[in-house]
């Protein structure tokens, strides 16, 4: 089998297939090609090809074909999004939400093509010096399964923006609507070799991507223990890496916070996504004079999720994104039950019955109680389990902030401008919201401190992280 995307052939080893399964069915919906070093190779080689013509011509045309994909993504959203849905398992308002979130990026980048400059610069007597931004050649991309179809946008829209090409690898559960978007991004003009994707495994495909002499520079989102690996593996090649990588993101819900805005915004963010988002509400912080009111409202608001298949009406929350995910969640919380370390107000368990059956459902959940040696606390938890910790002051709500290797998001929930600033300038995060959480538009510059990853997506940013620069220096 031979897909071709942008004129790379996509994966393609004859016998070897790859299942896509529903997560909220446990069906089979599709398979994609396992791709090997081979199909690497081969896209590598045809983005190579490709890179000449593509940096040569004027950014604003490369904006227009972006600006063109983008409208044909709006247009079909329903589709897409139902795809994205019966692959990932995000409820369908969620799936057009990250849809149209694709759209928004390139539009974003598409609009930013004519701000691409370089500079100029008088030495007087010396000489003149010309400064000239240039793209780097061909980009590696490798992206989790989470949310396939944004994150591809973070990482191809300004990549092509700024005239490079690309080898795209999505990750191997959830290939489906990126390769359906790439397939769009074909059909609004793009030339052949442009944009590749290779399907295939991350120890066979991505480490190739990452190995292959022809690839410029690699943009990685996915756990923090693979980032330090594709770190190390880069640094042989001295390839440059962004690298967002997981996030262990506290809440602080301070004592005079709106508690309906911060309930409502402790639930978005710690339930959409089935949890399975990076900068998820990973651990809230409350104060304790308001403790009591905030998590009867919260236990309340929690109860009410109605938890299904994604493409089924008034569904807010899916499945996990498979049965090593649920697995996961599962020990996790058994181990947290067993050594008496919290105690859990509502779900904790794996859901069953009518509709449950087939699926990766887990209950969502709140824990109180919480001993710091839990995993709670201590890992990254991707699901749909919330701990939540009083806090009698500030002092002691930013040391827990910080009290993780992490460093992606944070937010913290309150009117008063000084505690906001506080938090700001102590809890070390890529991003702190005030009254917020989960939002990123494209606008801002996103990346992480610590072992949250190095470099930034989004924001103008990531438009300069995808060129490098190149001085001229003229003497008289
Ligand atoms: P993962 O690291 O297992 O996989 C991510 C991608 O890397 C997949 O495409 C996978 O096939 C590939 N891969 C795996 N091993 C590889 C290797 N040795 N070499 C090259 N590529 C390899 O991550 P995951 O479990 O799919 O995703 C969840 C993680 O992603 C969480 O930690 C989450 O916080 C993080 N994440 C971060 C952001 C962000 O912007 N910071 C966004 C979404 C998700």
């Amino acid at each position: 089998m031979k897909m071709r995307i942008g004129g790379a052939e996509v994966a393609g080893a004859d016998e070897r297939w790859m299942p896509v399964v529903n997560p909220a069915t446990g069906e089979e919906i599709d398979r994609v090609p396992e791709g090997t070093l081979y199909e690497v190779d081969d896209a590598v080689k045809a983005a190579g090809d490709a890179f000449s013509s593509w940096a040569g011509r004027a950014p604003r045309e490369r904006g227009l074909l972006l600006f063109r994909g983008a409208a044909l993504v709006r247009e079909r959203h329903e589709n897409l999004a139902r795809l994205l849905t019966m692959e990932q398992g995000k409820p369908l308002k969620d799936a057009v939400d990250e849809v149209r979130g694709f759209a928004n990026v390139l539009e974003y980048y598409a609009a930013l093509s004519g701000s691409l400059a370089g500079e100029y610069i008088h030495l007087g007597k010396a000489g003149d010096a010309v400064v000239a931004r240039e793209p780097f050649g061909v980009c590696g991309a490798i992206v989790p399964w989470n949310m396939p179809a944004l994150l591809m946008a973070w990482k191809v829209a300004p990549a092509l923006v700024a005239g490079n090409t690309m080898v795209f690898k999505p990750a191997s559960t959830t290939p489906l609507t990126s390769i359906r978007l790439a397939h769009i991004l074909d059909e609004a003009g793009l030339p052949p070799g442009v944009l590749n994707v290779v399907t295939g495994r991350g120890e066979v495909v991505g480490e190739a991507l990452v190995r292959h002499p022809g690839v410029q520079k690699i943009s990685f989102t996915g756990d923090a223990e693979t980032g330090l690996q594709i770190q190390e593996l880069a640094s042989g090649s001295l390839k440059p890496v962004t690298l967002e990588l997981g996030g262990s993101d506290p809440m602080i819900v301070w004592k005079d916070a709106d508690i309906e805005k911060a309930v409502a915004g402790a639930v978005r963010g710690r339930f959409y996504n089935a949890g399975q988002t990076c900068t998820a509400v990973k651990r809230l912080f409350v104060h304790q004079s308001i403790g009591e009111e905030f998590v009867r409202r919260l236990m309340e608001a929690v109860r009410t999720l109605k938890v299904g298949n994604g493409l089924s009406p008034g569904v807010d929350m899916g499945p996990l994104s498979g049965a090593p995910q649920r697995e996961r969640i599962g020990t996790l919380m058994e181990t947290l039950k067993n050594r008496g370390q919290g105690k859990v107000l509502t779900g904790g368990m794996p859901l069953k019955g009518p509709g449950y059956d087939a699926g990766y459902f887990y209950a969502p959940t709140l824990v109180t109680d919480v001993h710091p040696e839990s995993a709670l606390l201590t890992k990254e938890v991707f699901g749909p389990v919330l701990p939540v910790i009083c806090i009698p002051d500030l002092d002691t709500a930013i040391m827990h902030a910080n009290n993780t290797r992490f460093g992606l998001g944070a937010s913290v929930w309150t009117h008063d401008l000084s505690v906001a600033r506080e938090v700001f300038s102590r809890v070390r995060a890529g991003v702190v919201w005030v009254n917020r959480h989960l939002t990123l538009p494209p606008d801002i510059p996103f990346g992480g401190v610590k072992t949250s990853g190095i470099g930034s997506e989004n924001g103008t940013q990531a438009l300069s992280s995808y060129t490098r620069l190149r001085s001229l220096y003229i003497g008289w």
